[in-house]
């Protein structure tokens, strides 16, 4: 079979630049159905696992095909997580960015004031949570006029979360005349009610996965009695020895219990769950990303669609009492094709559980012994250097991206009537300035952020020291990130 290449989808330079540094070698198979198909401006239903590039799949068409110069938003992702709507909007945002495009995220527990003021600015594209975009919609602070292109992500966990009624009133709001993709993991019925509603003539894509989470990663499980789980937990950890792991609770009180006992044994572990402040919650998720720390304890609210690198190691604590929650819990070890492990602890009157679980994933998960007094103390010596080593730290995705992309920050901005085209203007009348090297504009009260691409920062920054901007030097420095 001939490889296809992203150069066969026809999309500008400065999206195949972006996909090029994000070290996209060819389409996945589902970028290859989705691409062209919305390129085309079809409604399209795609089922397919996370892990399998959907989000690409939906970002590098809407990214090409939004209008730069359109300042109203055009396009809108529907998420239902707040940590999934931050992380595509990172994707999102590093696809769009050598075509300057600002993608805004917006979801609940964080300040409206906050997302009214980034809304208020040239938007082209909004992620978010249900909830939150209907207060924006019915506040008026999220134009939805000019929406052309409508995302519904996890639609099958969305319609699990109740959003149902919310996804329609969102799309009520909407003009008719728009391209719909809907993306979901599993078709139920209800599924088929929505789109039927929502969507027009839509073309259905079914991707098989070819080498499916269930083969790829090795699946275990313990049986122990519950008071015995956190002394299971710290010997298999210890033979383990993951340089990560996602440790799985089914409550926040378990995942503040198991938490609070690693952090007493010295292991790198921070916890994650719904009671937790928003900020908090994306501050552990971006640290995990990073590799800063080895240990994440947490619910099911890390367990759905998060693209977390390099997993060595799934351990449910709990054993999930929905099937699909084991199968998304595991996945987040084995991504893109990646070898990984999942271990599930089963207490006595949990039988139930698994046979569902078996049942669902059409195969029986091994049954292990606990490791022996003797391999535990063997593995210790091991365990405890690496407890003491700092983890490697990952780079972002973007982070190839960002290294011929300098942020400059002008201290000037609304305050004093700077206008993007007063940046435009000066930028571009500097020797070997083009406008092709200006980013994304970001223009606050008394500050302006300006991004200056192609590894022409240090230049810019240098010239602006003793070129004035709207008819007056100004204070010019290299931004924080
Ligand atoms: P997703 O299914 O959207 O969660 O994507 C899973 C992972 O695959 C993400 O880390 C993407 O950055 C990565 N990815 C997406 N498209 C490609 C591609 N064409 N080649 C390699 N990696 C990709």
């Amino acid at each position: 079979m001939i490889q296809s290449t992203f150069n066969d989808c026809k999309l500008s330079s400065e999206l195949l630049k972006a996909i090029n540094l994000l070290n996209f070698m060819s389409p996945t198979r589902v970028q290859e159905q989705v691409i062209p198909a919305v390129l085309g401006q079809k409604d399209i239903i795609v089922k397919s696992q996370t892990g399998s590039g959907k989000t690409a799949a939906f970002a590098i068409p809407i990214c090409d095909l939004v209008d730069w110069d359109e300042n109203k938003p055009q396009a809108l992702v529907l998420t239902p997580t707040r940590e999934l709507a931050v992380q595509v909007r990172e994707d999102v945002f590093n696809l769009g960015r050598f075509k300057r495009l600002k993608v805004a995220a917006v979801y609940g527990k964080y300040p409206f004031h906050v997302q009214e003021k980034e809304l208020k600015q040239k938007t082209h594209v909004v992620v978010g949570t249900p909830g939150r975009l209907i207060d924006h919609i019915e506040r008026g602070t999220l134009e939805t006029s000019n929406i052309k292109y409508l995302v519904i992500d996890e639609a099958d966990e969305m319609l699990n979360m109740g959003f149902v009624e919310q996804i329609k009133t969102i799309v009520e709001s909407l003009p008719q005349e728009r391209v719909t993709i809907l993306l979901s993991a599993t078709m139920p019925q209800d599924i088929n009610l929505l789109c039927r509603r929502i969507m027009n003539n839509p073309i259905r894509v079914e991707i098989e996965e070819q080498n499916p989470a269930a083969e790829r990663i090795a699946q275990e499980r313990y049986q122990v009695n519950q008071t015995d789980k956190m002394q299971l937990l710290r010997d298999l950890t210890m033979v383990e020895n993951p340089d990560s792991c996602m440790i799985f609770c089914n409550t926040k009180q378990t995942v503040d219990e198991v938490y609070a006992e690693l952090v007493t044994l010295n292991y790198s572990c921070e916890k994650l769950h719904g009671g937790m402040e928003q900020r908090d919650r994306l501050g552990v998720m971006k640290e995990f990303k990073q590799g800063i720390f080895r240990y994440l304890c947490a619910t099911d609210v890390a367990a759905r669609g998060l693209d977390i690198e390099d997993i060595s190691l799934v351990i449910n604590y709990d054993i999930p009492h929905e099937c699909e929650s084991y199968v998304h819990r595991i996945g987040r070890t084995g991504r893109v094709n990646k070898l990984g492990k999942a271990m599930t602890f089963v207490t006595e009157n949990e039988t139930k559980f698994l046979e569902d679980i078996h049942d669902y994933i059409g195969k029986e998960i091994l049954l292990k012994e606990r490791p022996d007094e003797e391999t535990v103390r063997q593995s210790k010596q091991e365990f405890m250097a690496k407890i003491k080593t700092l983890p490697e730290i990952k780079a972002s995705k973007g982070a190839q991206l960002s290294t011929e992309i300098m942020k400059i920050h002008v201290n000037a901005g609304k305050k004093t009537k700077m206008r993007a085209v007063d940046i435009v203007g000066t930028l571009c009348s500097l020797q070997g300035i083009t406008a092709a090297d200006i980013g994304i504009i970001n223009i606050l009260d008394v500050s302006t952020f300006v991004e200056i691409l192609n590894d022409k920062g240090e230049q810019v920054l240098q010239a602006l020291q003793n070129t004035p901007i709207k008819g007056r030097l100004r204070k010019v420095s290299k931004a924080e990130r």
